[in-house]
């Protein structure tokens, strides 16, 4: 057996080798650029105006004129005009183009508008007020975007304006959900007595599917060959292979020595955590991947949350950051081992607070919807006090 840090160091050290792929703009949140991003114009594109109001010369309004006749109107969206005569104005809106002969806009709440005639109400006027300059925000040709950057909803947009309608990104891993055992049936049946509804395959699809990846569900029951010849045609199909129970020392758990026969080398069986001790962990010559999470909801959970998730961010070059909780009450473990306490969260004048919600083990699934998070409680130590700080596997955002 082996300790969480460990286990941790072996799977990064056994990442996904993604390759690039174009998606379109539509299908890009949350992916991994695999291009650098150039502003093909400049940020804005051109001197934009900024208030709806008029637009004047700075010289003649230094020269003491108040009062301006309209010669026009700018829209946004029409080709540039320009003001002929100094002393006149130029009704301007929003998002167009400044006229020429024009370097300041006043806005309609600084002026009395009598017909064609304007007068500026506003003592302190500025040269080049209300104008957004081109080139203020980025310059053309400028990188704004670089290589490895995660596109969250922000950085939608500013592909849209460089014209991005197709995007490198770094491609997903292909990966098989596999639950097993006898005794689980599917969700649209009715369990017999001694039966239940398989969950854990639902559970980790819709997690995989929050980063981006699609995954294919199977479930094979716990006999020898039917997980040997069946794995062996999934596995053709799939980067990873993300199992869950039959890794225990139960008489039917025959996942271990059927992952071997399939040639996975084992990396580990086992790290010194609850839940989820029994953790399988191999890959194969071809880098294929195996995560093999025992059966247990809770213990599967904390298994995708704290190993999975981390290895699919890492293998695509993003580090997920920690995130550290202040323990808000006492608590006591005895056992030598990591204790992943399921907590609820709340903001205390800035601090976040983990309240335990413990539940009753790694069987009681229905906890898990009390909390929000995992606390990540070291093995070398068995009472944990109030404010100490410890680290946080958020599943919960709200
Ligand atoms: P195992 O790891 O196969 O020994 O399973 C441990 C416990 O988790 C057993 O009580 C199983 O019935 C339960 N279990 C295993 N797989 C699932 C699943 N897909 N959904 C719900 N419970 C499961
Ligand atoms: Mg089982």
């Amino acid at each position: 057996m082996i300790t969480v840090e460990e286990a941790s160091g072996i799977i990064n050290k056994n990442l996904y080798s993604p390759k690039v792929e174009e998606v379109g703009l539509s299908e890009v949140l949350g992916r991994v650029l695999a291009e650098d991003i150039y502003a093909d114009r400049d940020f804005p594109p051109f001197n934009r105006v900024m208030m709806d109001g008029i637009a004047i010369q700075f010289a003649a309004w230094a020269k003491g004129l108040r009062t301006f006749e309209k010669e026009g109107i700018q829209l946004a969206g029409e080709v540039q005009k320009t003001l002929d005569k100094s002393g006149n104005c130029l009704e301007v809106m929003t998002g167009a183009i400044l006229p020429v002969n024009t370097d300041v806009v006043i806005p309609y709440e600084e002026l009395d508008v009598d017909g064609n005639t304007v007068k500026v109400t506003s003592d302190i006027i500025k040269q080049n007020q209300n104008i957004h300059s081109q080139g203020a925000d980025v310059n053309i040709d400028e990188k704004i975007l670089s290589k490895g950057c995660m596109i969250s909803t922000a950085e939608i947009g500013v592909l849209a304006t460089v014209g991005k309608s197709f995007i490198k990104v770094l491609s997903l891993p292909k990966v098989a959900i596999i639950s097993t055992g006898d005794e689980l049936v599917s969700v649209e049946e009715k369990p017999l007595a001694y039966q239940i509804r398989q969950s854990n395959s639902h559970v980790l699809k819709a997690a995989l599917k929050e980063s981006g990846v699609e995954a294919h569900i199977h479930h094979i029951l716990d006999d020898r060959d039917s997980l040997l010849t069946k794995l062996r045609a999934i596995v053709k199909e799939v980067d990873v292979l993300i199992l869950s129970g039959g890794v225990s020392k139960g008489k039917k758990d025959y996942v271990p020595e059927v992952l071997n026969q399939l040639e996975f080398q084992k990396q580990f069986h086992g790290v010194i955590q609850r839940p989820g001790k029994p953790f399988w962990f191999g890959v194969r010559k071809d880098n294929k991947t195996v995560f093999a999470l025992p059966g247990n909801p809770v213990s599967t959970y904390l298994c995708y949350q704290k190993y999975v998730k981390k290895w699919l961010f890492s293998s695509l070059g993003v580090d997920l950051k920690p995130e550290y909780a202040f323990l808000s009450e006492d608590f006591n473990f005895k056992k030598e081992l990591t204790y992943f306490l399921q907590v609820k969260i709340y903001n205390e004048l800035g601090k976040l607070m983990a309240q335990p919600v413990a539940g009753q083990g790694s069987g009681d699934l229905a906890n898990l919807i009390s909390a929000d998070g995992f606390l990540q409680l070291p093995a070398d130590k068995s009472l944990y006090k109030a404010g100490d700080v410890f680290p946080f596997i958020r599943y919960r955002r709200s």
